[in-house]
């Protein structure tokens, strides 16, 4: 199952309906069908694909164990590191206290959209692979600040949602739960914990308050 789950794209989004690619992989193992994936699709994973079904073909009966991907930050360990690149980050930002992750404010580029508070949104960020699902907080002259949620924690209510396409991701606002509090003005590199890539992001702190933040200017190019 582990070498499954080194082959699965590794973006952890939750559309097949798991939380990760290796809990995907466990399942792929038992059932043999990864239609559930749909990067799997796309023309730069059709190799990959090629290499799931033949390796498929020849060993998912032996195929019993689990092995644990390398673990990301999860704002309790040891260095803010991201998966990719082995980008170092100033800190972890988390969810303010009482909501269930660090808010993100999108600003989508299909301006015609209907979105009203209590809506689930599926986007993809500029710059980011991976299709997101968050529910709506709150929108404001045509920014939506939403809650970060993947579709495996949305399954039990009615799962509707708003297919928004392209968003400028503007701010983020969260708490730092790992790492140093940054100055307001201060450029930095964080990672937000619920990012399922485990992607360091950069922007520039415009809003300071205990360990609170709200950050904008907010880029996944971080210049070295
Ligand atoms: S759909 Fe997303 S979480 Fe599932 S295997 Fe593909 S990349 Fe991984």
């Amino acid at each position: 199952m582990a070498e499954i789950s080194k082959m699965l794209p590794g973006y952890n989004c939750g559309e097949c309906g798991h939380r990760q690619c290796k809990d995907y992989a466990e399942e792929i193992s038992k059932k043999g069908d990864i239609s559930k994936c749909h990067y799997l699709e796309l023309e730069r994973f059709i190799d990959t694909k090629a290499e799931i079904q033949q390796f498929l073909s020849t060993h998912i009966a032996a195929l019993d164990k689990v092995e644990d991907l390398p673990l990301a930050c999860q704002g309790c360990g040891e260095g803010i590191t991201g998966l990719k690149g082995d980008r170092k980050a100033d800190f972890s930002l988390g969810p303010i206290p009482g909501e269930p992750s660090c808010r993100e404010d999108l600003y989508p580029f299909a301006r015609s959209m209907d979105i009203e508070p209590g809506d689930v949104l599926r986007y993809r960020a500029l710059g980011c692979p991976v299709i997101h699902f968050a529910r709506v907080m709150k929108y404001i002259q045509g920014i939506a600040t939403v809650h970060l949620a993947g579709p495996h924690q949305l399954l039990s209510d009615e799962f509707q949602y708003k297919d928004v396409g392209i968003c400028m991701v503007t701010g983020f606002e969260g708490s730092v739960n790992k790492g140093r509090i940054p100055d307001v003005g201060e450029t930095v590199k964080f990672l937000p914990s619920h990012c399922r890539m485990q992607q360091v992001h950069s922007g520039v702190i415009v809003h300071s308050e205990g360990s609170k933040l709200r950050i904008e200017g907010i880029d996944l190019k971080i210049w070295r």
